[in-house]
């Protein structure tokens, strides 16, 4: 049964630099409809910070979503994702709006975004969670990797609203077509007018770093570990990636040794990545590691190990050097 002071599920719906709407949003909401289900079919809201110029376009991608309401806040201020304006005006409406549940993706942005909010609300957040239910009491159980990934823990939240944050990529998105009359109702900006934020965004810079690739959308993914050994191994994987039109990821340990960027690590305290086709080249298959990348259509791992862990979730493996294997690929 829903909480009875507080009501429906609220999603924070993204809006990129490309001006569209974050893919984990549809992935929340999926869940969110799961959850609404299981609490009585509550009202689903989500919110953005967009300008009414373009709420056209926004109301495109809420058509058929099953969503009740949007508010969106309008203001110049928030042309540019700011901390101080958005937790504030975030907190006031959930104030207001009293959702028993908020869920926000784990992307930069929430991640900066749902701590401050959950801080100013005096209330809970289970951050990073890989699944999310509902039990039998009508609370959230939010379900999160701990003991550096060893034990799953299921969270419960004590306090309104219940928050949670959930990466990219981790939940599918079926593609279901409910026919609401979304209301999109425009909220009053004015309590940051006076608000003192110390953070003026001058310009921004695209990275120029070689291996930057969109993991999140990629339908291939190579990736390399420790078994690359050095910058000539990981240039051999983006030789090889380049080939069959994948991009690059990354272990950790390959990325804390400077053979590749953070932005590339997959795992536990990197990308969660769900491509048709992952191939992990000298990766042993820590489960820091396979937490990001097990739920992959099809692996392929070569390692020249043939008790590597990681075979034990491949769907094919090649027992071998990556140094010999992935330039006899090239070949053909
Ligand atoms: C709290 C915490 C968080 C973590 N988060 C992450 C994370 O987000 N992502 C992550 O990846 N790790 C993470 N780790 C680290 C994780 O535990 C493993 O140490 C890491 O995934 C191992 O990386 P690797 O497979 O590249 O290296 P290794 O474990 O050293 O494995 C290298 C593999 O390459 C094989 N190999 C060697 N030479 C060749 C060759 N010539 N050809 C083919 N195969 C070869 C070896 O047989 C071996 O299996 C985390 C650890 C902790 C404690």
């Amino acid at each position: 049964m829903p909480n009875q002071d507080n009501s429906g599920i609220m999603i924070y719906a993204q809006i990129t630099n490309e001006n569209y709407i974050h893919t984990v949003f549809y992935e929340l909401l999926d869940k969110a409809h799961e959850l609404s289900q299981k609490l009585g079919n509550v009202e689903i809201s989500a919110v953005i910070f967009a300008p009414e110029s373009k709420l056209e376009e926004y109301k495109e991608s809420f058509r058929n979503m099953g969503v009740n309401r949007v508010y969106y806040f309008d203001n110049p201020k928030l042309e540019n994702y700011s901390s101080i304006y958005y937790s504030k005006l975030l907190q006031e409406l959930v104030k207001e709006v009293k959702p028993e549940i908020l869920l926000i993706g784990a992307t930069t942005q929430g991640r900066d975004l749902a701590p401050r909010v959950s801080a100013g609300l005096h209330t809970g957040l289970t951050a990073d969670c890989i699944n999310l239910d509902i039990n039998e009491k009508g609370q959230l159980a939010a379900t999160r990797p701990t003991f550096g990934g060893q034990l799953m823990a299921t969270i419960l939240c004590k306090n309104y609203p219940q928050m949670a944050t959930v990466r990219p990529n981790v939940f599918k998105v079926h593609s279901v077509n409910y026919e609401t009359n979304t209301e999109f109702i425009k909220k009053d900006t004015s309590i940051i007018e006076n608000l003192y934020n110390p953070v003026e965004i001058k310009e921004f810079k695209k990275t120029t770093q070689t291996l930057i690739n969109d993991l999140d959308n990629a339908e291939i993914i190579v990736a390399g570990g420790m078994g690359l050994k050095n910058e000539k191994g990981f240039e051999l994987l983006k030789e090889f990636a380049d080939k069959i039109g994948g991009s690059v990821g990354a272990t950790r340990p390959a990325v804390e040794s400077g053979l590749a960027p953070h932005s590339i690590q997959i795992g536990q305290t990197g990308k969660t990545v769900r491509p048709k086709v992952y191939i992990a080249c000298g990766i042993s298959g820590a489960i820091q590691h396979t937490v990001g990348m097990e739920n992959s259509e099809y692996i392929i791992a070569i390692n020249n190990d043939a008790d590597a862990p990681i075979f034990d979730i491949a769907d094919c493996g090649i027992v071998g050097d990556v140094f010999e294997i992935l330039p006899e690929y090239m070949k053909n």
